[in-house]
C-alpha cells in the first residue's frame, strides 16, 4: 500500500506532487514543475482541450518500489519493475533518480485523452498518442524508428497493428511504431478527425487495411542514412533480451 504519510506535498497550477523527503525528486522539484506544466499545456494544445484537471504525481526512488505500487497484491517474491504508469482519472506514479527520470508528456497524455473522450481508447492509439506527444522514443525521431523497423523487419508491422498481444509483447519497438503512425495520421488528417477515430475505435479490427497500406508507403519515403542505421542498430543491440522493457530497464505503461 502506498504510504501517503511519508510524502511531502507540493503544488503547482495543474499538479500536486508527492515527493519523498531528501529524494532526487524533492531536490529537482522546481525543474520538474517547469517541465510538467509545459507538458500539460502542450497536450491540452494538441487536443484542443480545456480543463481544470489537477494531476497527482507520486515519485518513487526506484522502479521496483514503483512496480510494487502498481500491483499491491502481487507475490512479494515477484518483482515487477515499472518506471512509470498512470491510473484514471488523474494519478501518475513515476520513478525519479539519477539515472531514471520518468517525467514528460506520456502519462499526462493518457490522462487528458481519457478526460477528453470520457473513456479509454484503443490501446494502440492510446499508446501511440502518448508517444506522439513526447515526439521521440529514446530521444530518436519516431518516423526514423518506423523506417528502421521496416528496413530491418525488427518487428512485424502488420501484426503490431492487428494483435494486442503482439503489440504488448514487443512494446519496446511497437511503441515508437504506433507513435509514428499517430504522428502521420494527425499531421495528415488533423487532430479533430483523429479524435473521432478514437471515439469510435475500440478494437484492433477497426484498423482499415487501406490506411495501413498508405502508412507503410509513407514509411518507405523516410530517409535513413547508413550512419543513422548503425546508430539504431547499436541502440537496439543494447536492449536485446530486454523485450518489453522501457529505456532504463523498467516497463513504461
Ligand atoms: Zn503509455
Amino acid at each position: 500500500m502506498l504510504s501517503k504519510t511519508k510524502y511531502k506535498k507540493m503544488e503547482s497550477d495543474n499538479y500536486t506532487f508527492f515527493v519523498l523527503p531528501n529524494s532526487p525528486a524533492e531536490r529537482d522539484i522546481e525543474d520538474i514543475i517547469k517541465i510538467q506544466e509545459k507538458c500539460f499545456s502542450r497536450v491540452c494544445e494538441i487536443l484542443k482541450h480545456e480543463t481544470d484537471m489537477k494531476i497527482n504525481i507520486y515519485f518513487f526512488n526506484d522502479p521496483v518500489s514503483c512496480g510494487k505500487s502498481y500491483n499491491v497484491n502481487a507475490d512479494p517474491e515477484e518483482e515487477i519493475i515499472i518506471n512509470t504508469f498512470c491510473y484514471y482519472p488523474n494519478n501518475i506514479h513515476a520513478t525519479y533518480n539519477e539515472q531514471i527520470k520518468t517525467i514528460g508528456h506520456h502519462e499526462v497524455a493518457h490522462l487528458l485523452l481519457f478526460e477528453k473522450l470520457h473513456r479509454e481508447p484503443n490501446i494502440l492509439l492510446n499508446e501511440g498518442f502518448a508517444v506522439y506527444c513526447d515526439n521521440n522514443w529514446w530521444r530518436l525521431n519516431l518516423h526514423k524508428w518506423a523506417k528502421y523497423i521496416h528496413t530491418t523487419s525488427l518487428i512485424d508491422i502488420d501484426k503490431t497493428f492487428q494483435s494486442v498481444d503482439y503489440f504488448r509483447q514487443n512494446s519496446v519497438f511497437s511503441y515508437p511504431l504506433v507513435g509514428s503512425y499517430c504522428k502521420w495520421k494527425i499531421n495528415k488528417d488533423g487532430i479533430d478527425e483523429f479524435i473521432e477515430i478514437l471515439k469510435k475505435s475500440c478494437s484492433q479490427s477497426d484498423f482499415h487495411r487501406e490506411e495501413l497500406i498508405e502508412y507503410k508507403e509513407f514509411i518507405k519515403t523516410i530517409f535513413l542514412s547508413d550512419d543513422e542505421i548503425n546508430n539504431f542498430s547499436e541502440v537496439v543491440a543494447n536492449y536485446e533480451g530486454r523485450a518489453g522493457r522501457g529505456q532504463n530497464g523498467g516497463f513504461q505503461l
